[in-house]
């Protein structure tokens, strides 16, 4: 029926409002039926703007006209056992910009600094954000050139933004405490009394040296669902602060600090979305 473009009767469906649009939510109590209907077909097919995804619901798929601002590299990710191609990039028409993500066959198809039809790629949604994915059924989806667009573009700079989250850190993936070059404060290879900077080309007195920190951590934010997410915690004043909150002495070990971390109730924190990198960190007293 939907090749044929016939019209139908659906009964017993139900409407969802969660996403501030009037979807037609079909379950197992639906029955479709074919009609005939004195209207049209209206395709599906309408290319969007990237302003108006504000108003599609996640998982549908939709038709975008978009400027490739930024691409990423690809990269080889495991998915559930399997490896699999991932390529981020951000695509922007004149009403706005959206991060779009390309799978497998879809990495290295297109380039940036060129406008393409994007046809069927999904609306998902993370962390509040929404963005596109091509879909998994790979096929689905057509990627095609298009005219460049005649109106100016938003500038596509900021293309990580930032998010605040309340949680707790329920995990320390990694500690890592290190002597760090005394012009450049990269970390050093050390030999004996003595260090090296890579960057600086420099051996210098390993007393001059100064000491830095960096954490993998996984919290739990208190979210409703509750979600876990990676951060990465590094760079002498959020370190600092780190220090500050959970009462962390400079000459602590790897160990006394994991205690410490761990033992520290709740913590807002901003972040970035794109590296996971904390950029502001306070204590939560409750
Ligand atoms: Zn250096």
């Amino acid at each position: 029926m939907e090749k044929q473009k016939s019209p139908v009767k659906i009964k017993n469906f139900t409407i969802n409002n969660k996403y501030g649009t009037e979807d037609v939510v079909i379950n197992k109590n639906t029955t479709i039926t074919p009609i005939t209907a004195d209207f049209e077909y209206h395709s599906q097919e309408k290319v969007l703007s990237i302003s108006s995804l504000t108003n599609v619901a996640p998982e549908q798929l939709v038709a975008i006209k978009g400027y490739l601002a930024h691409l990423s590299a690809t990269k080889k990710i495991i998915v559930q056992g399997s490896e699999l191609k991932k390529q981020e990039g951000y695509i922007a028409d004149p009403s706005g910009s959206i991060k779009i993500i390309f799978w497998g066959n879809h990495t290295d198809e297109v380039q940036q600094g060129s406008t393409y039809f994007f046809n069927k790629v999904r609306v998902k949604i993370s962390q509040d954000q929404k963005y596109l994915n091509t879909p998994k059924q790979e096929s689905e989806c057509i990627i095609e050139s298009a005219e460049p667009f005649k109106e100016t573009l938003p500038v596509v700079d900021e293309v990580s933004t930032s998010k605040e989250v309340i949680g707790s850190i329920i995990g320390i993936n990694n500690v890592n405490k290190y002597s760090s070059c005394c012009t450049c404060a990269k970390k050093v290879t050390i030999k004996g009394k003595l260090a090296y900077c890579d960057r600086c080309k420099m051996t210098q007195k390993l007393s001059a040296c100064g000491v830095q920190w960096s954490f993998k951590i996984v919290v739990h934010t208190e979210d409703n669902p509750p979600q876990k997410i990676n951060l990465n915690i590094y760079g002498q004043q959020m370190v600092q602060k780190l220090f500050t909150i959970c009462e962390i002495t400079e000459t602590a070990s790897e160990d006394e600090a994991e205690v410490a971390i761990l033992n520290t109730e709740l913590f807002k924190f901003s972040f970035d979305t794109q590296s996971h990198k904390v950029i502001d960190i306070d204590p939560i007293h409750i």
